[in-house]
């Protein structure tokens, strides 16, 4: 049966059907969907852990345990899991073990640009890249069986446009593969160097195997230009000839995952293709013939050269980076303009479409806290999150980002810098931020006698992702109640002894607190508790501007809520986008803003 699957889901469809009987994930776009999927199959245990590296471990748990495991990510959670990653390249898997990673090329919520490929090459792993929703169902299937036959973690290297497209593919039956008995082996489980130095050499003598797997593989394929005629005529590319004599001589593009489809949309049957389903290791020999079979060879990747400086350490001509960008995602009409030097025809609707700066939801209960903290002006060392906007205009609150738990480690280190710093600067992190790894550098704070002010933005989900449960949410990805993580003792147990629970839109009270917590001369938790406004909407709770009120002084405007706008130079709110949070309310000095109803105060 063929169905229309998002990438995501055929990434779980295709763990499905190979088996698998436990996940292990955290969220981070754009691979979150994978284990909500998977969570729907009642066959397969699946969970959210805390960060990226438990996730692994787990998955790798229960590959040793005789289990198909699968763990997902994103780009930079796998820096996270790198640690464990490396060493079970070199342990090797009981169960197979497929690890997904999601790039984010072009960042669209994402720290930065990161290529994954280079964590196949560096652990030495072997990585399948899928191009649509039936390669990602296929692809897991296949990468079990790989991951068994060469004692192998495999990852799966996904993108945003892959992971969120939707394409046709052919589902079957689940295979029922019993778990595998478990067998104790120190030799290749237990990594001190004698045993670690005799698993590199089978980790090098796995690699000679790949790659003559790699030169074999269907997954890695030739596609003749003429094959692609008939695309071309459908009208989904520009409207080509014969196809094999353009520009002076034949086209041949060098691709994989979305780049491959991005060059297939653009050049249909002018070009032939070597698509690699297998990016590490890559497979010299159908390289060196395909390049050899063309007159022109384009390596067509997004983000760094892979493949490009591979053809050239092979003393291959081909022409990558010299003409494609290094940056962001590609585009069928990019590779147009660059191949055959002329523009295609852009839908008008394409252009149409307005832009949507990223903002703070209406209602959202960070708003009220980083409103006090730009009133105090103090450092904010931010973190990962949807908090992380409240960096930009009006709010203008926060100073830096850079990673999962970074914020707290950096507000120590300016304290060590300065004393004087110390006492204007705060750390905020995330509810999920905070369990994901934030716990570590708060011990750090108390063990290293440092005073910094750390603020917990409590909303009681991961809002950023989508509303993932975690530890502190007291429910399982599988919607089941669980043991709820209690921060305020969490925070004493590693030795804070000022934690402080605080309302967020309880404004004058927010700032009395922060001015204390941070000239206080001992480690602080202020706990900003406030529920994400979405989790529990009432659609009843509206609030109005009085115009004959109005004394159009902007302060509601600099709380940044996409509800309030001045179109005519007057203060309004838009009653379908609001969702009657009240900060507003709190905020006007006028008695302008009211809730609808009639009733004040806000909730
Ligand atoms: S804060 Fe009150 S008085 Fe000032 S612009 Fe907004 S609604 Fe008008
Ligand atoms: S009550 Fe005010 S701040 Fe809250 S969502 Fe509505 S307009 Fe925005």
């Amino acid at each position: 049966m063929r169905k229309l699957l998002l990438g995501n889901e055929a990434v779980a469809r295709g763990a499905y059907e190979a088996g698998v009987t436990v996940s292990s994930a955290y969220p981070g776009t754009p691979s979150t969907e994978i284990s909500e999927y998977i969570a729907t199959y009642d066959e397969i245990y699946a969970e959210w852990a805390p960060n990226e590296k438990v996730a692994a471990e787990v998955a790798f748990g229960a590959s040793l345990g005789g289990a198909r495991s699968i763990c997902a990510m994103k780009h930079v959670g796998l820096n996270v899991a790198a640690d464990p990653l490396f060493t079970a390249s070199y342990t090797g898997v009981n169960g197979g073990l497929v690890i997904c990673v999601a790039d984010d090329m072009g960042m669209h919520s994402s720290q930065n640009e990161q290529d994954s490929r280079h964590y196949a090459k560096s652990s030495k792993t072997l990585m399948l890249e899928p191009a649509d929703s039936a390669d990602c169902k296929n692809f897991v299937k296949l990468a079990y069986e790989l991951s068994e036959e060469f004692d192998t973690p495999v990852l799966l290297r996904l993108s945003t446009r892959v992971s969120h497209s939707r394409s046709m593919t052919e589902v079957s039956e689940r295979e029922n593969i019993p778990v595998k008995e478990y067998k104790k082996d120190i030799a290749k489980y237990v990594m001190m160097p004698a045993m670690a130095r005799g698993r590199h050499v089978f980790v090098e003598k796995r690699i000679e195997n790949l790659k003559k797997w790699a030169e074999e593989t269907e997954i890695n394929r030739v596609i003749p230009c003429d094959a692609l005629l008939g695309y071309e005529e459908s009208g989904m590319s520009a409207s080509g000839g014969e196809g094999l004599k353009l520009a002076g001589g034949k086209i041949g593009v060098i691709s994989a995952g979305i780049a491959y489809q991005y060059a297939k949309e653009a050049l249909g049957g002018k070009a032939s293709y070597l698509k690699l389903g297998c990016v590490y290791p890559l497979p010299e020999k159908k390289i060196r013939d395909f390049v050899n079979s063309v007159d022109i060879c384009y390596v067509i990747e997004e983000l760094d050269p892979v493949i490009e400086d591979f053809c050239k350490t092979l003393g291959l001509k081909v022409i990558g980076k010299e003409k494609f960008s290094l940056l962001g995602e590609y585009t069928a009409e990019m590779i147009a303009k660059v191949v055959l030097g002329k523009e295609r025809e852009v839908y008008e609707t394409a252009k149409d479409v307005p832009q949507r700066p990223p903002v703070m939801c209406a209602g959202c209960p960070h708003r009220g806290l980083f409103y006090v903290l730009k009133q105090l002006k103090l450092n904010v060392m931010g973190d990962i999150g949807c908090y992380t906007l409240g960096a930009l205009p009006p709010l203008s609150a926060m100073d830096t980002t850079l990673c999962m738990g970074a914020g707290i480690g950096m507000a120590h280190g300016m304290e060590k810098a300065s004393g004087l710093l110390a006492r204007k600067t705060v750390a905020v992190i995330g509810d999920s931020t905070f369990l994901h790894s934030g716990v570590t550098s708060l011990m750090n704070i108390v063990y290293n006698k440092g005073t910094s002010a750390v603020i917990i933005l409590d909303n009681s989900i991961t809002g950023m992702t989508g509303h993932q449960d975690n530890p502190a949410t007291g429910k399982t990805l599988k919607g089941e109640a669980t043991y709820q993580v209690n921060l305020e003792k969490l925070c004493e147990a590693v030795g804070v002894s000022r934690v402080i629970v605080a309302d967020p839109f309880d404004l004058e009270k927010m700032r009395e607190v922060i001015k204390t917590e941070t000239e206080a001369a001992e480690p602080s938790v202020i706990i900003a508790r406030r529920p994400c406004k979405l989790l529990n909407i009432n659609y009843e709770e509206r609030y109005d501007i009085s115009a004959e009120k109005c004394k159009n002084c902007g302060i509601c405007m600099n709380l940044g809520c996409p509800a309030i706008s001045r179109p005519q130079g007057k203060a309004v709110i838009d009653n379908g986008a609001c969702v009657g949070c009240g900060l507003c309310y709190r905020v006007c000095k006028f008695g302008a803003i009211n809730e609808i109803s009639g009733k004040k105060g806000g909730n």
